[in-house]
């Protein structure tokens, strides 16, 4: 299972599928990726090996610069197309990725069944959608971290929204997590080998960190919105 994120002024899909390529050695059983362009967030997900996925994506381009990517594992519902990432929120404003358990996800999705919100896959992930869209204040980062703090469980996380389609957003918990810095253009990936094509200036994530990544910047605070200063790590070793 792997997390690839991207944004710049480069085609994100084609830095999303070969990360995850380069994650392969993490295990999976099917991918998928978002990407926003025009006021959408249009995702391509397909069970099996990359290469289904790379086919949809040589016949359907997803044309954009910022986007995320993900090779899943499946705890929660079969391998399926319908249960990969990325999920979407029903109105389409919010895409998440997700590697790890969410724990108290039956409970959420009771609560979230009650209000109309309705489930495409059997994935705990699916709760993490919706529930930004429920959650949602106006703010795209402090949605998330308020949304965090309702999730029981591992994590890493990474989040796209129409609302600031210049942004993304990523945490972990007892789940790996990197930032990748480039120059106008960062990466976010579980792993390094993903990004050592591009990079080899990192930030490696701690749990209940949240990183508010944009071409330009990184910024990082815990979940409470308050700023944390991170050391930037330079991988000196070839993958
Ligand atoms: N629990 C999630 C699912 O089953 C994520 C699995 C993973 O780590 O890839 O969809």
């Amino acid at each position: 299972c792997g997390i690839v994120g991207y944004v710049g002024d480069r085609q994100a899909a084609d830095f999303l599928l070969e990360g995850l390529a380069k994650l392969e050695y993490r295990g999976y059983d099917s991918a998928g990726i978002a990407v926003y362009h025009d006021g959408k967030i249009k995702v391509q997900k397909k069970v099996g090996r990359l290469v289904n996925l790379k086919k949809v994506v040589e016949q359907d381009p997803n044309i954009g610069t910022i986007g995320i990517g993900h090779t899943r594992w499946a705890t929660h519902g079969g391998p399926s197309d319908v249960n990969s990432h990325p999920h979407m929120s029903m109105d389409g404003k919010f895409a998440v990725v997700h590697n790890g358990i969410i724990e108290n996800y039956m409970t959420l999705k009771e609560e979230l069944l009650a209000k109309g919100y309705q489930f495409k896959s059997e994935t705990d992930t699916e709760v993490v959608a919706h529930l930004c869209s429920d959650m949602y204040d106006g703010d795209f980062a402090s949605t998330v971290r308020r949304v965090l703090k309702r999730l029981r469980g591992s994590y890493s996380l990474v989040f796209m929204s129409t609302y600031q389609p210049d942004t993304i957003i990523c945490c972990k918990k007892d789940n790996p997590l990197i930032v990748g810095l480039g120059d106008g253009e960062n990466y976010i990936a579980s792993d390094i080998p993903a990004i050592l094509n591009y990079t080899r200036r990192t930030y490696i994530m701690n749990d209940g960190e949240v990183a508010i990544v944009k071409k330009d910047s990184v910024w990082v605070t815990d979940l409470d919105g308050q700023p944390v200063s991170k050391k930037v790590f330079e991988v000196n070793w070839d993958a």
